[in-house]
């Protein structure tokens, strides 16, 4: 066994970021300046394409203020997967919207576009699609739907930077907005932090304003210039989800090793899947688009000698390893189920591959030895 644990998730941080964060605090402005701003340029720049990118404290309250700045409101409802982490749905209620949840296909673990249209109402006003894993959503077709239906689109792209769909990346598509998170585990982290990207100029304006008390930038800016410092305009019932300079410029270090951390994680996922082709598992889907790999989900099959809970027991008992499940679907949680009155059978799929998923350790911090370990512990531990 292992002598020192192995965690299931771990940032990539080093001397660059302890460098970035330290200049930081010695420039006298730690809080959303300079650094803010030069992160989102680069960002939009790494994306490539005619896109916005508005820095914010967490892809959670990105997605809210997304959604309401594209007028959703009291009554609408949003269509989502109930396979995915609470916020993606959370944000909805705190609009005053009903998320609608609609099955999953079981082989990408994402929303099945074949479901979508039936779920559609008078009331239906967005799809909020979610990428698990960091795997692409059919996104041409929600696209068609949503254009069919006039809905709007906001991409949960937590799990999928950097990914790509039909040879763009993820947040280049034709939705109105795509947010991505910079939450601890991700593929990229800020500690906590997001950014919304988007094509939509008011969306921008909006976003800008609503992250930072309502706080008016253009009369800021008018009266700057006649000198007055001190003086702003508050012009709507904004929000307090900024993200600090301290935050961006941890980001800005991220950014330049997100092509090699994808390239890491890739290589990981590779061995993989090469490792467990002959165990009684369903692997994760993947095709010619580029897979961000923030999870990698093996799913027991019938004939596995071994069930989910005893299994990730095991990596932690006996192989010293950590693993997690992704996700509990949303219909599971008490507050969900009785929020929508849903029962377990209401989304099948997203029940069925739940108590059959694990998630596998996979981040660029990992050692040859450590994903050897882990190749040698679900082996050892299926093979039986
Ligand atoms: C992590 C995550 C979020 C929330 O991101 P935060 O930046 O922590 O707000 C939303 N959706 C999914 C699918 C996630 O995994």
């Amino acid at each position: 066994m292992r002598k020192e644990y192995l965690p299931f998730a771990l940032q990539d941080t080093g001397p660059e970021e302890i460098e970035a964060v330290t200049a930081c605090l010695n420039s006298g402005w730690i809080t959303t300046g300079k650094e803010c701003k030069k992160f989102e340029e680069k960002f939009s720049e790494f994306l490539g394409e005619d896109v916005h990118s508005i820095a914010i404290n967490s892809a959670t309250m990105g997605m809210q203020i997304a959604l309401e700045g594209l007028g959703i409101t009291k009554g609408d409802e949003i269509i989502t997967t109930p396979y995915t982490f609470s916020a993606t749905a959370m944000v909805g209620v705190h609009l005053g919207a009903k998320p609608v949840f609609v099955d999953i296909c079981p082989q990408t673990l994402n929303i099945d576009v074949d479901k979508i249209e039936a779920a559609i109402t008078p009331k239906t006003k967005a799809i909020l699609p979610v990428h698990i894993a960091g795997h692409p959503c059919d996104m041409d077709k929600i696209l068609s739907i949503a254009s069919k239906h006039k809905l709007k689109v906001v991409e949960d792209a937590a799990h999928a930077f950097p990914t790509t769909y039909k040879n763009k990346l993820i947040g280049t598509l034709d939705s109105d907005a795509t947010v991505f998170s910079f939450y601890a585990t991700k593929t990229m982290t800020t500690g906590e932090g997001g950014m919304i990207v988007t094509k939509n100029k008011e969306l921008v304006e909006y976003a800008k304003l609503m992250r930072l008390h309502g706080i008016s930038r253009d009369v800021f800016d008018r009266y700057t210039t006649k000198g007055a410092k001190w003086y702003y305009e508050i012009t709507a019932p904004g929000y307090k989800c900024n993200l600090t300079d301290l935050a961006a410029s941890i980001g800005l270090c991220q950014l330049k090793k997100a092509q090699n951390f994808q390239k890491k994680r890739k290589e990981i996922a590779e061995k993989y899947l090469e490792a467990f082709k002959d165990l009684p598992v369903d692997l994760p889907h993947h095709d010619e688009n580029m897979h961000s790999w923030h999870l990698f989900i093996l799913r027991l099959r019938e004939d596995s000698p071994i069930e989910r809970d005893l299994f990730i027991e095991t990596m932690e008992k006996n192989y010293n390893i950590g693993c997690s499940v992704h996700f509990i679907p949303l219909h599971l949680h008490p507050y969900w189920r009785d929020l929508l009155q849903l029962k377990k059978e209401d989304f099948p799929e997203a029940y069925k591959n739940y108590l059959r998923a694990i998630s596998l350790p996979i981040y660029t911090k990992m050692t040859d030895q450590d994903v050897e370990d882990v190749i040698f512990a679900v082996r050892d531990i299926l093979k039986r």
